[in-house]
């Protein structure tokens, strides 16, 4: 676990976050911080609004009010760049989103070179370093379909940390999975967070919350109902409404 850094060295601020679809309002004025170093897990029930705040954060979803800091570039500013933003932001979904067509290496080299604007041979250096990194350095030539679940996912982490981020988002990584392949992914994750890297993670897998992040908030209605050390939050709860979540997941 990381130490806690300096305040001020904030990767994301969550300001008055507030989000609606139509009528709904799914988020309603979340602040929150994740500093650099710092991983932050966000465990809630389905339909809180926990993929939506993680979604905001490089704006695949656009906020409706509030701002939106990552590494001090406000993103709901109408001028931000958000593509230089979205560049030093991993992203990994629930489901891997690996392109069936390119093979492994391929796909951690196609955002370097088209996005990054990374030489060919540099693209396939960091490819191969986070494949290795994740435990799959002898699979860059086979093609997603070839790899088990857990295998695959593992490859979207590496495409992710092979645009160098600075910050990365997890959303419910290992919700997909066998149970037997949820183990492998989430060991390659609690690395990520012993190598210091700045974590924002949806996830279901209070063993993890609980060991891996500095920081557990708890969603529900689109608020943060309670957020601390896992000791606290996950291990002795203030909240009843935190209490009756963790009865029913633990
Ligand atoms: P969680 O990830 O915690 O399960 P979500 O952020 O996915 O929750 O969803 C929060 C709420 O927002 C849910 O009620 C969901 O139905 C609604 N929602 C999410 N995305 C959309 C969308 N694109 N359009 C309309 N409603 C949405
Ligand atoms: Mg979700």
């Amino acid at each position: 676990m990381s130490t806690t850094p300096a305040a001020g060295d904030d990767v994301v601020v969550l300001d008055g976050l507030v989000k609606r679809f139509g009528d709904t309002e799914v988020l309603t004025g979340i602040d929150l911080e994740v500093r650099r170093g710092e991983v932050v897990c966000v465990i809630g029930p389905s339909g809180s609004g926990k993929s939506t705040l993680l979604r905001c954060v490089n704006l695949l979803e656009q906020p409706s009010g509030g701002r939106v800091l990552v590494r001090g570039t406000d993103v709901t500013d109408p001028d931000c760049d958000i593509d230089a933003v979205r560049r030093h932001v991993g992203m990994v979904f629930q489901g891997f989103n690996l392109f069936p067509h390119l093979t492994v290496i391929e796909n951690c080299t196609v955002a370097q070179r088209k996005v990054a604007k990374v030489g060919k041979a540099e693209a396939e250096r960091r490819a191969q370093a986070n494949l290795d990194r994740v435990g799959l350095g002898d699979r860059g030539g086979a093609y997603p379909a070839e790899l088990s679940g857990g295998q695959q996912q593992r490859v979207a982490i590496a495409r992710a940390l092979s645009m160098e981020p600075d910050l990365m988002l997890f959303d419910e990584p290992t919700s997909a999975l066998d149970p037997e392949l949820v183990g492998d992914v989430l060991e390659v994750m609690r690395d990520l967070a012993d190598e210091g890297m700045t974590m924002l993670v949806v996830t279901h897998e209070m063993a993890f919350a609980r060991q891996v992040a500095d920081r557990v908030v708890f969603m529900d209605g689109g608020v943060v109902v309670e957020e601390g050390p896992p000791s606290q939050v996950i291990g002795a709860p203030r909240e009843a409404r935190t209490r009756d979540f963790l009865d029913r997941v633990l």
